[in-house]
């Protein structure tokens, strides 16, 4: 049983009044709220536990390590990855994408090309200009039609030997479109032996993820987007490819053996993991998994696809609204502008006068908003804990805000 009262009693951060009204918290895209069970799970760690993890001879260690571990073990069920060493720890997506734009420098030669989209979040764009700079590899965009769509036909017609990499996101941040990711795996399997990242920072808080049925190389995604403490995210990556790249940061944990003559590296995850974790991050990143499978991923997906139609139709109603992306499958996020009101933060500004935390801007993406010439949206995104009564909120202080501004 999908039971609101019961998910909203496990935030306690939502309790309480923000200018005088009851907050509506509506910028999950950018960071969701923590529950109890991730809370308690950090300060557990903290309180009962804490030590570095790996090498240690004392109890306290080993049971750091242990958790940990098991926390890197609920990853891989969560992603369904098929071994535990597939999943890295990271500090986050941009991380995530940092790393491999890093390691895979020796994949590129000049001239070779990497595929991305128009859509991508500026973490997944600009990591891949600079390795463009550090190999003389070529970005390619997939272009979008007026609705956010990608147009993969483009993939189709532009992959060639060249083709050495292709990163997309699951679903975008500024609009959330979920994107064809399986189709475009397909065309690339068929025709290219380019390696597929995708950014599933947007995907892991809303569906279930299973990266052996994506067949992609690479998953990346942010723990704070998913429940989980700021900090924390994972890499994942096919075992054999993870085996050939070297690694990013150099430092403790990461090596075999060291001498000032040869370092060997350590075998995976540890590999790619130098320096002392976020233990306690990585610890309550898997009480969030545990926390999301607990609702159950088609009650959490049949819940916020609810909300986000409500929250369309209702938006909709308003004279001169505009929403992007309106015809794409979207999950998540509804991205939009008022007719004749340019700025969108003067919107979020009323909107937070009466209790209603939204984001404005270009959300990362300002090669989307050069595409809709216009310099941001609002964006207003759910997570499992949003109602319906919150939508019916941000649509009357909208009303309110045309109001007051046109
Ligand atoms: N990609 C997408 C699609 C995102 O939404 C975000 C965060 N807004 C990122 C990448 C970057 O994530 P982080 O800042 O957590 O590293």
């Amino acid at each position: 049983m999908f039971d609101i009262q019961h998910i909203r009693n496990q935030f306690p951060i939502l309790d309480q009044s923000v200018n005088g009204k009851p907050l509506v918290y509506l910028d999950n895209a950018a960071t969701s709220q923590k529950p109890l069970a991730v809370l308690n799970a950090w300060q557990k760690y903290y309180t009962e536990i804490n030590a570095n993890v790996h090498r240690g001879i004392h109890t306290l260690s080993q049971l750091a390590t242990e958790e940990m571990e098991l926390s890197r073990r609920k990853i891989q069920k969560f992603i369904n990855a098929e071994h535990d060493f597939e999943v890295i720890f990271t500090r986050g997506t941009t991380e995530g994408i940092n790393l491999l734009a890093y390691s895979l420098t020796a994949w590129l030669k000049k001239d070779d090309e990497i595929i991305i989209s128009y859509l991508e979040h500026h973490s997944n764009i600009v990591p891949w200009q600079m390795l463009c700079e550090r190999t003389g590899a070529k970005l390619k965009v997939i272009p979008i039609d007026s609705d956010g769509i990608l147009q993969i036909d483009f993939v189709e017609k532009n992959l060639s030997e060249k083709t050495r990499l292709i990163s997309v996101n699951h679903v975008s941040n500024a609009l959330g479109v979920v994107n064809p990711v399986e189709e475009i795996i397909a065309l690339a399997r068929k025709n290219s032996d380019a390696l597929i990242v995708i950014d599933g920072a947007q995907a892991a808080p809303h569906f279930k993820i299973d990266v052996q049925q994506l067949d992609c190389d690479f998953y990346v995604f942010s723990g704070h987007k998913m429940y989980a403490p700021m900090g924390t995210g994972i890499l994942y990556g096919k075992e054999k490819i993870l085996r050939e790249l070297p690694p990013f940061h150099g430092g403790g944990e990461m090596i075999a053996t060291c001498s000032f003559d040869k370092t060997t590296y350590a075998d995976l995850p540890f590999k790619f993991e130098a320096g002392t974790p976020n233990v306690g991050g990585n610890i309550a990143l898997g009480a969030a998994a545990d926390f999301i499978e607990s609702i159950g991923h088609q009650h959490l997906q049949n819940h916020e696809n609810a909300l986000l139609e409500y929250a369309q139709q209702k938006l909709l109603e308003l004279d001169g609204l505009r929403i992007y992306g309106e015809k794409a499958t979207r999950t998540g996020v509804v991205s939009f502008n008022l007719e004749g009101i340019g700025i969108a933060s003067d919107v979020g500004m009323i909107l937070n006068k009466i209790g209603i935390a939204v984001r404005t801007g270009h959300h990362c993406t300002q090669p989307i908003m050069a595409f809709f010439e216009i310099a941001g949206t609002v964006r207003a995104s759910f997570a499992v804990y949003n109602t319906f009564e919150e939508i019916d909120i941000l649509v009357e202080g909208v009303r309110k805000a045309q109001r007051m501004l046109s």
